[in-house]
C-alpha cells in the first residue's frame, strides 16, 4: 500500500532512493527502510518514523552502494516498529526483501516454514515471503525461479523487490495488484511503486502488469510471466510535471483519498468474501463470533464521521440480525454511567484508533465485563491493541483531515461484520451471497459516480455564497445526510445541519427561503415517495434542491433545480455510494473559496484531547 524505490547502477544508491522514498511520502506511511548491497553483504536499516530519520541515519556513516531497495511502510499486520519494518531479511542474510500488499495465506505458509526451522523476527505477514524464497534457494534454485515459485504459493497483494548478495548484479522486482514500475536510464534503471520517485532521473518507464516478474540488471531488464514464459514490454515516456508530484498529482490529499476509494474499498473487502458460502471472513473476530451472535444489545459507540459511520451500522445490524443497537456519542458515553451488561458486544470505532474519546470510552466499558471490538485504520493503534478482537479497515493512509475514504470503508467493515453475524442466526445462504454480490460491485460504481465529478464541480459553482445548507435524508440515508452537512461544515465554514427528511417539518422549514439550499438524498428506495413530497414542500417554499437521486429516475429532474444520478444498490449499501457526490461537493465548494482543505482550521487529523 506504501512505497517502494529500487536503484542499480553506477552511482551511490542511497541517496537516490531517499529522495526516491521522500518523494513517496505524500501517500503516508508509519516506517521506512533501506536494504542495499555493500561489499558482497546485504546491510539493511530501519526506522520508525519520518524518512528523514533513516536519511540522518545513512549519512552518519559512509555507504558506497550501486545497489539498493527502499521502502516505506504502513502497517497492515503487526505494529508500526522497527522489526516490523521492511527490508526483512532471510535467516542467513544474504536476502533482504520489501513488499507493498497483504499475503492472505501468511498465517498457512508460516505454520510450514516454521516447521522448516525458520526463525521469524517480525509479525508482518511479508516475512514469510522472504523464507519461503529461501526455502526454493535452498533447493538449488536461482533468485528469478526462486521468487517465482514463492510467488505461486502466495494468495493475495504484492509489489515486491528483493536484493542477494548471491546474485548482487540484479534486483527482483514482482506485482500482483499492487503497482510497480521499472524506470529505464542510461546504464542505470529504477524500480518504484510511483512514477513520481523516479521521475527526477528517467521519464522512460516501463509499467508491470499483474503477475509479471522481472529482473532488473543495470544496463538491462528481462521480463517474464509467473509461468516463466517470457515477455516483451513496452517502455513509456512520461511526462508529468515536478510540482504535480507530491499527492499524486491531485491538487489536494482530500481529492486524492476521495478518488481512490474504489481502491480503498476492494482492499477493505479483499479476501474477506467468500461467495460460495454467502459469508464473510473476518480473521479479527472469528474466536468471539458466537459472543457477538448471541449478544443481547450492541453499543457502537465513536465521535464524528466515525460516528455517522457507526449509526448506519445501526440500520444494517438491526435490519440483519435482529440484535437492538444503541449508538452512543464516544464523548457523552464515557461521562455518564452507562449501563453496560457482560452479554453486551460494544463497537467502538475511530480511523486513527486514538481518538481520545472514544478510547476512554471503550476503557470505561471494558471494567464493565462487555466484549469490546475494535474497528480502526491504523494497524497497532491503542485501540487495537486494547480492544478484544476488531476488524481492521485497511484504507490505507488516511491524510486529508476531512475524512473521505476511511468513511466509506467502516461502512463496508460494518457490512461484513452484519452479514458474519446475520448468516450466523438466521440469514438465508442465497441472501448473504446476493449481499457479496452487491459488495463485489460497490467499486465500479463508485468509479462511475468519481466519473461526474467535473459536473459536480459546475453545481459547486453556484453555491460558494451560500451562508447554511441543509442536507436531508430518510432512513440510511439519515446518517449519509449527517456525513454530507459535516464535509461541508469541515472544510468550508458553510453552516450546514443534516436532518432525518420528515423532520424537516418539525422545525428546520422555517428556515427555507431561496437563500437555503437544500440537498436530498432521494435514491428509488421504500421511502421514495415521501422524500419526493418533502422535495415539494422545499420547493413550495422557492427553497434550492440538489437532489442525489438514481441513475434510471427521469421525475426527479422536474422537481430539483440539479440533480446528480448515481446507480442503485441493495438499502443496506446507498450510504457507500450516495455520500460520494456529497464529498465532491463540499469539496469543490471549498476550494472555489479558496480554502485549505486538507488542513482545515481549528481541526487536527487524530483527536488525541478530549
Ligand atoms: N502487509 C505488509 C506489512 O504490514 C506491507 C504493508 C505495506 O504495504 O506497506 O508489513
Amino acid at each position: 500500500m506504501c512505497g517502494i524505490v529500487g536503484y542499480i547502477g553506477d552511482k551511490n544508491s542511497v541517496p537516490i532512493i531517499i529522495e526516491g522514498l521522500k518523494r513517496l511520502e505524500y501517500r503516508g506511511y508509519d516506517s521506512a527502510g533501506v536494504g542495499i548491497l555493500e561489499n558482497s553483504h546485504v546491510n539493511v536499516v530501519k526506522k520508525v518514523g519520518k524518512v528523514s530519520i533513516l536519511e540522518s541515519e545513512m549519512t552518519d556513516r559512509p555507504i558506497n552502494s550501486t545497489v539498493g531497495i527502499g521502502h516505506t511502510r504502513w502497517a497492515t499486520h503487526g505494529a508500526p516498529t522497527e522489526e516490523n519494518a521492511h527490508p526483512h531479511f532471510n535467516n542467513d542474510k544474504t536476502l533482504c526483501l520489501i513488499h507493498n500488499g497483504i499475503i492472505e495465506n501468511y498465517s498457512v505458509l508460516k505454520k510450514d516454514l516454521l516447521k522448516k526451522g525458520y526463525e521469524f523476527y517480525s509479525e508482518t505477514d511479508t516475512e514469510v515471503l522472504v523464507h519461503l524464497i529461501d526455502s526454493f534457494l535452498k533447493k538449488g534454485n536461482g533468485l528469478l525461479k526462486s521468487v517465482r515459485k514463492a510467488l505461486v504459493e502466495v494468495e493475495g497483494t504484492y509489489g515486491i523487490a528483493v536484493i542477494s548478495s548471491l546474485e548482487p548484479d540484479k534486483i527482483i522486482a514482482a506485482r500482483r495488484g499492487s503497482p510497480l514500475v521499472i524506470g529505464v536510464g542510461n546504464n542505470e534503471n529504477f524500480i518504484a511503486s510511483d512514477v513520481t520517485a523516479l521521475i527526477t532521473h528517467t521519464s522512460q518507464v516501463v509499467y508491470l502488469d499483474d503477475n509479471e516478474v522481472v529482473e532488473v540488471y543495470k544496463d538491462k531488464f528481462k521480463a517474464k510471466n509467473i509461468k516463466d514464459e517470457d515477455i516483451i514490454k513496452e517502455v513509456h515516456e512520461v511526462t508529468i510535471a515536478l510540482d504535480e508530484i507530491s499527492k499524486g498529482g491531485y491538487p489536494h490529499f482530500m481529492l486524492k483519498e476521495i478518488m481512490e476509494q474504489p481502491e480503498s474499498i476492494t482492499n477493505s473487502m479483499r479476501g474477506r468474501l467468500i461467495q460460495e458460502d454467502g459469508i464473510s471472513r473476518l480473521g479479527g473476530i472469528r474466536n468471539q463470533i458466537d459472543r457477538i451472535a448471541n449478544s443481547k444489545r450492541i453499543i457502537i459507540s465513536a465521535c464524528g464521521t466515525s460516528w455517522h459511520a457507526g449509526l448506519v451500522g445501526e440500520y444494517m445490524l438491526e435490519q440483519y440480525t435482529g440484535i437492538p443497537v444503541e449508538v452512543e456519542y464516544a464523548s457523552e458515553f464515557r461521562y455518564r454511567n452507562p449501563v453496560i451488561n457482560k452479554d453486551d458486544t460494544l463497537i467502538f470505532i475511530s480511523q486513527s484508533g486514538e481518538t481520545a474519546d472514544t478510547l476512554a470510552a471503550m476503557k470505561e466499558a471494558k471494567k464493565k465485563g462487555a466484549l469490546i471490538l475494535g474497528v480502526c485504520n491504523v494497524v497497532g493503534s491503542s485501540i487495537a491493541r486494547e480492544s478484544d478482537a476488531g476488524v481492521y479497515i485497511h484504507a490505507g493512509p488516511e491524510i486529508g483531515v476531512a475524512s473521505t475514504k476511511a468513511f466509506t470503508s467502516q461502512l463496508i467493515v460494518l457490512a461484513l461484520i452484519t452479514l458474519l453475524i446475520a448468516r450466523r442466526k438466521n440469514l438465508s445462504l442465497v441472501d448473504g451471497q446476493n449481499i457479496i454480490k452487491e459488495l463485489e460491485s460497490i467499486p465500479g460504481k463508485v468509479q462511475r459516480i468519481l466519473e461526474l465529478n467535473k459536473e459536480i464541480e459546475k453545481i459547486a459553482e453556484d453555491f460558494v455564497d451560500a451562508k447554511n445548507f441543509l442536507y436531508l435524508g430518510r432512513g440510511y440515508n439519515f446518517p449519509v445526510a449527517l456525513e454530507g452537512a459535516l464535509k461541508l461544515k469541515e472544510i468550508s465554514y458553510i453552516h450546514a445541519e443534516g436532518y432525518p427528511a420528515a423532520e424537516m417539518k418539525h422545525g428546520p422549514i422555517a428556515l427555507i427561503d431561496e437563500n437555503m439550499p437544500t440537498v436530498f438524498l432521494a435514491p428509488h428506495d421504500s421511502v421514495y415517495d415521501k422524500i419526493v413530497s418533502n422535495i415539494e414542500e422545499v420547493k413550495a417554499r422557492k427553497g434550492k434542491i440538489i437532489a442525489i437521486a438514481s441513475e434510471n429516475d427521469n421525475t426527479i429532474d422536474n422537481l430539483a433545480d440539479y440533480s446528480i444520478k448515481i446507480p442503485e444498490t441493495i438499502r443496506m449499501l446507498m450510504p457507500v455510494l450516495n455520500v460520494i457526490p456529497l464529498q465532491l461537493l463540499s469539496y469543490h465548494i471549498a476550494v472555489k473559496k479558496g480554502l485549505d482543505v486538507d488542513q482545515p482550521r481549528n481541526l487536527a487529523k487524530s483527536v488525541t484531547v478530549e
